[in-house]
């Protein structure tokens, strides 16, 4: 670190989650040298204590799930035996591999990499644990962010959890209520409840992921009450209180009707705040909004010359594939090349993965209906694929929402089995301006889920086949 010929870069990310890490490796394809800082561990939140942690958890509270299934066959599982330590490990386990990973991506891409606290201290100038200085053409801040803290509801991670202190609890509780219904409070309702905990689940808005499909989210609903779980839609938490053994929290229906819901732990996921104080980007001269948020261009230029910020720190949505997309963007253009534009909220796919699993992506149909957008509908119900009635998963539909002159694609939504994988079909042909013909003639292999997608396409012009 002392020698002035390593202290010069041509591009200092802060931060290696996955907007970081993978501007990282791109900037170097691109011949730049690159370091990256990180104060903790490779893979931000992402890979840490977010989407792939939760996705383990996700996937073993589906095997254990399905043990159920076993038993309707004469197979008896016993599955008091549950050693949720076990599971935790497991899951450590997997984030310990692909942080691994990162490390291996970095190295094998020549990216120096520093562990320590960066702060920008000057003109191309930031300062490492305050004393070790760098100096670099470009910046770029992909500091991610935090659970917000709200008063009243402040985690203490014993029996008030954040979406870490829930990753990290090695015990199961006997029951949790768990405030906020968008993606991360839906998965872990899924999991905690898949795993034998009396999970209530409370949301403000009119339905669990308010800013998904709502047919999407009315069958994720009763799926959810259907395997136990207490959902409360509009009803808000009005505070909590606290004894040794468990947590009273105070609920308020739509109607003004208030009650006491008792739990051993409760889970707050309200939202996240960005990570950008103490970074000196004020006073680099990048723009903040008010809540506290870098505000970006078209290539993710922030308000100062040569500093960029990408991810969670942004107003764009707040994923890990918008992260990285923003990474090679704001890396493509500091080189010279011309990338795309920034990225399209139209063409971000949304992806929650309980079961049935939610994805969509573009226009949803009540903005249509709100704004008086015509819009040419076709949606197809998931057991008209026969596969999904082969593998036990009947629940679920594919919507897609086109131009009602153009056939242009504006919006799809599923929810069931393997919506996740399911919705690129879709958003390539709508990135790629496919007609609903393009996808209908296209021979779909027998029987997949697949056939559902091109029966819903089929839907927009003519008829389905099987419905
Ligand atoms: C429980 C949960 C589940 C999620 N599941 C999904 C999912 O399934 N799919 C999906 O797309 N998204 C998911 N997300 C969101 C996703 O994790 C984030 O959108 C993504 O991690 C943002 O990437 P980022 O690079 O902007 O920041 P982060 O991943 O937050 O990384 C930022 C890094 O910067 C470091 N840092 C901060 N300040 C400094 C500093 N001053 N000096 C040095 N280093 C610093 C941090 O330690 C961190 O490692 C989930 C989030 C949570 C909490």
């Amino acid at each position: 670190m002392n020698d002035p010929m390593k202290n010069h870069y041509d591009l200092i990310i802060i931060g290696a989650g996955p907007g970081g890490y993978c501007a990282a490796i791109r900037a170097a394809q691109l011949g730049l040298q690159a370091v990256v800082i990180e104060k903790d561990q490779p893979g931000g939140v992402c890979l840490n204590w977010g989407c792939i942690p939760s996705k383990n958890l996700i996937h073993q509270a589906d095997v254990f799930h399905s043990m159920q299934a076993m038993e309707a066959v004469g197979v008896g599982v016993d599955r008091s035996s549950l050693d949720y330590a076990a599971v935790q490990a497991n899951s450590r386990q997997v984030v310990k591999t692909l942080t691994n990973g990162v490390s291996g991506l970095l190295k094998k891409n020549k990216v120096d990499y520093l562990n320590g606290t960066a702060r920008i201290s000057g003109t191309g100038e930031v300062t490492v644990d305050g004393k070790d200085k760098l100096t670099g053409k470009h910046i770029l801040v992909a500091t991610g962010s935090r659970p917000m803290q709200v008063p009243g509801f402040e985690c203490d991670e014993q029996q008030v959890l954040s979406s870490t202190g829930i990753l990290a609890m090695t015990a199961l509780p006997q029951s949790i209520v768990i405030l906020g219904a968008g993606a991360i409070g839906c998965e872990f309702a899924y999991v905690m409840n898949s795993f034998g905990v009396k999970v209530t689940l409370v949301e403000a808005m009119d339905h669990i992921l308010p800013t998904e499909d709502f047919e999407s989210c009315a069958v994720l609903e009763s799926c959810l009450t259907r395997d136990g779980i207490d959902v409360r839609a509009r009803t808000r938490a009005l505070g909590l209180k606290k004894t040794a053994k468990s947590v009273s929290v105070s609920l308020q229906d739509s109607n003004g009707n208030t009650e006491e819901v008792l739990a051993e732990k409760v889970l707050v996921v309200f939202g996240r705040v960005p990570n950008t104080e103490g970074l000196g980007l004020e006073e680099a001269g990048v723009n903040l909004d008010d809540r506290g948020y870098v505000s970006i261009g078209d290539y993710c230029q922030t308000s100062a010359a040569g500093i960029y910020a990408i991810g969670d720190i942004t107003r764009t949505p707040a994923l890990a594939h918008v992260a990285s997309k923003e990474g090679e963007i704001a890396v493509e253009h500091m080189a010279g090349h011309h990338p795309e534009q920034a990225v399209n909220p139209d063409s971000v796919p949304s992806a929650i993965y309980c079961e049935p699993q939610v994805a969509g992506f573009g226009l949803r149909e009540d903005r249509a209906i709100a704004e008086g957008i015509a819009v040419k509908k076709s949606v197809f119900q998931y057991p008209g694929a026969g596969k999904t009635i082969a593998i036990g998963k009947p629940e679920g539909l594919v919507k897609v929402l086109c131009d009602p002159v153009t056939d242009e694609l504006l919006g799809a939504h599923i929810v069931g089995h393997n919506a996740t994988e399911l919705i690129h079909e879709l958003l390539l042909a709508h990135n790629s301006e496919l007609l609903p013909e393009d996808i209908a003639h296209t021979i779909h292999a027998h029987p997949t889920i697949s056939e559902a997608v091109m029966e819903a396409m089929r839907g927009v012009n003519g008829k389905p086949i099987h419905a």
